[in-house]
C-alpha cells in the first residue's frame, strides 16, 4: 500500500521521534516535581531544564516560562489572568483568543487577512480603560503573518497590554518577545513535533499573573496542578529540533510555491487567501472553485492525502471559515477552500500526491458542471 500523505501540519505535526524517545523516558522515571527526595529532585530537574530550552526558542528566561496544558489554555490565561477591563483583539485569532473575553472589541483585517493598524489605534485611543491587545504571530488558516511588533508599539503607547499567541508561528519562522516587544506570549508544543497537550504562557517580567487553575504553588503560582513532566521533556526536545531546522521550514516555500503555482494553472479561477502577505512558507489556503471544502477534504482522503477544510465544523453544522470571512471572501468562495500545511516531515511527492488527486477531483467536478449545463 503507498504512504498516506499527511498535510495537515497546521492542526497537528507528527511528534519527532526525539520527543517520542525523551518522553518515553521521563515515563519510566517515578518523582513528582514538587517532593524533596530523590525522585522528586530528578523530575524538577528535567522539568527545570526543559524550561530553559522553551525559552531560548523565544529568547525569553526560564523563569518567564509558564507551563500549561496547549495553546488554548495560554491564550485564556493571558486574557484573563491579566486583569484589563478591555480586550481588543484581531477578526483573524484563533477561538482560543476570540471567545476567551467576555466581550472583545473586535479589529478588522484587510483583504489579506492582516490587521488593519488604523483601526487598532482609533480604538486605543477612544476608550481610556486598562486594556489587553491580542494579536496572533501567524494565522493557523492561511499562515498570514501579522505586524506584531507595530501591533506592540501602538499597544504601549496607549498603556495597554500585548498578547501573542505565537502557536502557529513558533518552531516555523525565528521568534523573539523582546524584538516583538509582546508581554505575553502563548506556544504548543504539538504545532512543531512535540506532544499534544502542553504548551506554555511566556510571560514578561513586569506582568503579574492570576492564576486560572489553582491549588497549588506550581509555576511560580501562576498555574497549579503537578507538572506534566513527560509532555515538557518533550515539547523541549521538539523545541530544540524546530529551533535547529528553521532554515530548513524556511525551504518549505519552494514546495508551497510550486504547489500553488500548479492549482493556479489547472484552475486559473482558485482563489489563494492572503497570498500577497508574508506568510509562513508551509501554509497554502486555496479554493476549488464550485467544490465544497468538505467535499475536497473527503475526496482526498479517499485518495490518501490528508488536507482540513478551510470551514469549521460545529455541532453538525458546517460554517464557512470567520477567518476568511473577515478577509472579505463570499460565503459562497470561502466554502471551497481547503488549507494544505507543511512541516518537518513533507516531501516532494507528497504535494504531487495531493496535487494528482486535486486535479481529477477538479476535472471530474468540470466534467459533471458541463454535463449539467449541456443537459
Ligand atoms: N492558537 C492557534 C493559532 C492555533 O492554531 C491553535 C491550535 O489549533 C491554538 C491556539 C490552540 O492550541 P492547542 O491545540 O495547543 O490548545
Amino acid at each position: 500500500m503507498t504512504r498516506a500523505v499527511y498535510l495537515d501540519y497546521n492542526a497537528t505535526a507528527p511528534v519527532r521521534p526525539a520527543a517520542i524517545k525523551a518522553m518515553t523516558e521521563a515515563l519510566e522515571q517515578c518523582g513528582n516535581p514538587s517532593s524533596v527526595h530523590r525522585f522528586g529532585r530528578l523530575a524538577r530537574r528535567a522539568v527545570e531544564e526543559a524550561r530553559e530550552r522553551v525559552a531560548a526558542l523565544v529568547g525569553a528566561r526560564a523563569a518567564q516560562v509558564v507551563f500549561t496544558s496547549g495553546g488554548t489554555e495560554a491564550n485564556n490565561l493571558a486574557l484573563n489572568g491579566t486583569g484589563r477591563e478591555r480586550v481588543i483583539v484581531s477578526a483573524v485569532e484563533h477561538d482560543s483568543v476570540f471567545s476567551a473575553a467576555a466581550d472583545p472589541e473586535i479589529i478588522p483585517v484587510d483583504g489579506n487577512g492582516v490587521i488593519e493598524l488604523g483601526a487598532l489605534e482609533r480604538a486605543l485611543a477612544r476608550d481610556s480603560r486598562r486594556a489587553l491587545v491580542s494579536v496572533m504571530l501567524a494565522n493557523n488558516e492561511t499562515g498570514v503573518i501579522e505586524p506584531v511588533a507595530a501591533a506592540a508599539e501602538l499597544a504601549h503607547e496607549f498603556g495597554a497590554l500585548i498578547h501573542c499567541d505565537a502557536v502557529q508561528g513558533a518552531g516555523k519562522m525565528p521568534v523573539n518577545m523582546e524584538r516583538l516587544g509582546v508581554d505575553l506570549l502563548s506556544l504548543s508544543a504539538h504545532k512543531y513535533g512535540g506532544p499534544k497537550g502542553i504548551g506554555a504562557l511566556v510571560v514578561a517580567d513586569h506582568v503579574a499573573i492570576n492564576p486560572l487553575l489553582r491549588g497549588g504553588g506550581q509555576e511560580r503560582g501562576r498555574r497549579a496542578g503537578t507538572e506534566n513532566v513527560a509532555g515538557i521533556v518533550g515539547f523541549a526536545a521538539a523545541t530544540d529540533l524546530a529551533t535547529r531546522d528553521l532554515d530548513r521550514f524556511q525551504g518549505l516555500a519552494r514546495l508551497r510555491d510550486g504547489l500553488e503555482s500548479r492549482l493556479q494553472e489547472l484552475a486559473p479561477e482558485t482563489t489563494i487567501f492572503g497570498a500577497a502577505a508574508p506568510r509562513l512558507p508551509n501554509t497554502c489556503c486555496g479554493t476549488m472553485p464550485g467544490v465544497s471544502s468538505e467535499t475536497q477534504v473527503m475526496a482526498l482522503d479517499l485518495a490518501g492525502v490528508a488536507v482540513s477544510a478551510g470551514a469549521a465544523c460545529s455541532s453538525g453544522k458546517v460554517e464557512t471559515s470567520r477567518v476568511l470571512r473577515a478577509m472579505g471572501a463570499e460565503e459562497e468562495v470561502a466554502g471551497w477552500a481547503i488549507r494544505v500545511s507543511l512541516g518537518w516531515d513533507s516531501r516532494d511527492e507528497d504535494v504531487a500526491r495531493f496535487l494528482a488527486a486535486w486535479s481529477e477531483l477538479y476535472a471530474a467536478s468540470r466534467s459533471r458542471a458541463a454535463d449539467v449545463s449541456a443537459a
